[in-house]
């Protein structure tokens, strides 16, 4: 059985985003009860996070937002509309960074074979120089950081939230080490993530952008990874397969818009695992993105977690609607002309 890692801090509990905002600790409460009521909590590996250094921060965020977030640890700080800070957020934020670090260095030292960090704040909207959307620092970018500084060459990260991880492309938008392939709602928050963003200089082509409709299930989902995601990412043959796992497409989601349900999260992880099998050789780390139905976060969860450990798949029904064809096709025309494993 795969040696499966765990990382909750019970400093995520203490990041507040104010009252009544759906980025709420309860959320990790979540992850835990599903997991436990699925039977798997027992067949995890405890990970215990660490903070982050600045250095390894340093490699995506400039030393302005770093130290901007550190000024105000102590305090209640609002960054944007709806993204704010409390006196514990930077203590979270930096350990959530720092847990995504460990698990990648506990992968790639081959003491667990992969990992899932429940992390809080998420991370994947932090963009190089600001927090948004109820994001503080690139959890998933620093992790991805963390390899290349080991030396890895081929980084994938596979960002399934239903929002586009708009720090992320822009972390690794010229650096054509790193393979970024988001599918999300389009046009929605945060307004980026259109087709025709496929990165710049050496880095053209490997940002890869699948803007959806709303109103998508498990059937366009499992069509749109195994179609396009899976070709694109078995050609680029990562090292290494970075999740951003947000659980906001659920269907009872209250932002997402979405209909996906738990067998299809774990398809999208059979996707990544199978995009893992070349040189990764099965590595795949997983952090929590967003995901704001509590029922949801925990069945999703140990969907996601069980195929994770090599628990049996969960059947999947939905079946694709009509027209979605064309969809998949203007996938194909975009990104064909850098991923010849799309073309006809
Ligand atoms: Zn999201």
């Amino acid at each position: 059985m795969a040696r499966v890692g765990f990382c909750l801090d019970p400093v995520f509990l203490e990041h507040d985003a104010g009252p009544g905002h759906p980025e709420r600790p309860e959320r990790l409460a979540a992850v835990e009860r599903g997991l436990r009521e699925a039977g798997l909590a027992k067949a995890l590996v405890p990970l215990p996070a660490r903070a982050a250094t600045r250095e390894e921060l340093l490699r995506v965020h400039t030393a302005a937002h770093v130290d901007r977030l550190a000024a105000a640890a102590g305090h209640r700080v609002r960054l944007d509309p709806d993204t704010a800070m409390s006196p514990r957020s930077h203590d979270a934020a930096v350990r959530a960074a720092g847990a995504v670090v460990e698990a990648v260095e506990q992968v790639l030292d081959g003491r667990l074979d992969r990992a899932f960090c429940a992390v809080r704040p998420p991370g994947h909207h932090a963009t190089p120089d600001r927090a948004m959307g109820f994001c503080l620092l690139n959890n998933v970018a620093v992790g991805a950081a963390a390899a290349l500084a080991r030396g890895l060459t081929r980084v994938a990260v596979i960002d399934f939230d239903v929002h586009h991880g708009n720090g992320t492309q822009d972390a690794f938008w010229t650096d054509p080490r790193v393979l970024f392939v988001s599918s999300h709602r389009f046009p929605f928050y945060p307004g980026t993530g259109d087709l025709d963003e496929t990165g710049e200089g050496e880095g053209r082509g490997f940002t890869v952008n699948l803007p959806m409709p709303a109103g998508l299930g498990d059937g366009e989902y499992r069509r749109v990874y195994r179609e396009i995601v899976e070709p694109i990412g078995r050609a680029f043959d990562p090292q290494l397969v970075l999740v951003s796992a947000g659980f906001d497409p659920h269907r009872d989601d209250p932002l997402g818009g979405m209909a996906v349900t738990p067998p299809g999260f774990a398809e999208l992880m059979d996707v990544c695992l199978a995009v893992a099998s070349g040189a990764a050789r099965g590595r795949v780390v997983a952090a929590l993105e967003g995901g704001y139905d509590l029922g949801g976060i925990a069945t999703s969860t140990a969907a996601v977690v069980g195929r994770m450990l090599g628990r049996p798949k969960p059947a999947l029904t939905d079946a694709p609607t009509q027209g979605f064809e064309k969809q998949l096709g203007a996938y194909r025309s975009a990104h064909a002309l850098h991923w010849a494993a799309l073309r006809p």
